[in-house]
């Protein structure tokens, strides 16, 4: 039937990132540099949320992950701009024939608050992927105080995307 072959172009993906805090680095998530008195430690900027969501785009288009793309062993991603590893990322999911129609995504963070920045990630988030403001969603979350996001070690982010293949 038409309609099932329809169904079977979608792809969903799923992507799962952890850094851990330090002082004395800007703290980068989806792009948006937010207010803290500690940042992330990475080789690129970081930005553990572009991670997962660079993840789950390229785990629903059946690639490799982004470590085996964009090695932090290699100077060239020496503070890298996420941003831009994701969009690069975009485009290699573009040539092989997909285009993105959804993604969520949760950051995992015991501090600092998250609400007032949610909007401003999203934008970014939309801008990156191309991609209407709708078509996004940014939620963030605590975990209780337990585990090593509760204690204050590091920031998660987990990410789901759906793709459609032309
Ligand atoms: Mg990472």
């Amino acid at each position: 039937m038409e309609f099932e072959s329809e169904l079977f172009r979608l792809r969903i993906g799923h992507g799962y990132d952890v850094h851990r805090f330090c002082e004395g680095r800007p703290l980068i998530l989806g792009g948006v540099s937010i207010p803290s008195d500690r940042g992330l430690l990475g080789h690129s900027d970081a930005d553990v949320l572009l991670h997962a969501l660079t993840d789950s785009l390229l785990g629903a288009a059946g690639l490799r992950d982004i470590g085996f793309y964009f090695p932090d062993s290699s100077d060239k991603y020496e503070n890298a701009d996420s941003g831009e590893l994701l969009v690069t990322s975009l485009k290699m999911i573009n040539e092989q024939g997909f285009d993105v129609i959804s993604a969520d995504v949760t950051i995992i963070a015991e501090t600092p608050k998250l609400s007032p920045h949610i909007g401003k990630i999203r934008t970014s988030l939309s801008s990156l992927l191309s991609v209407g403001e709708d078509r996004v969603n940014v939620k963030a979350t605590t975990e209780e105080g337990l585990g090593f996001t509760g204690a204050r070690l590091g920031i998660a982010a987990h990410a789901v995307s759906l793709l459609y293949k032309r």
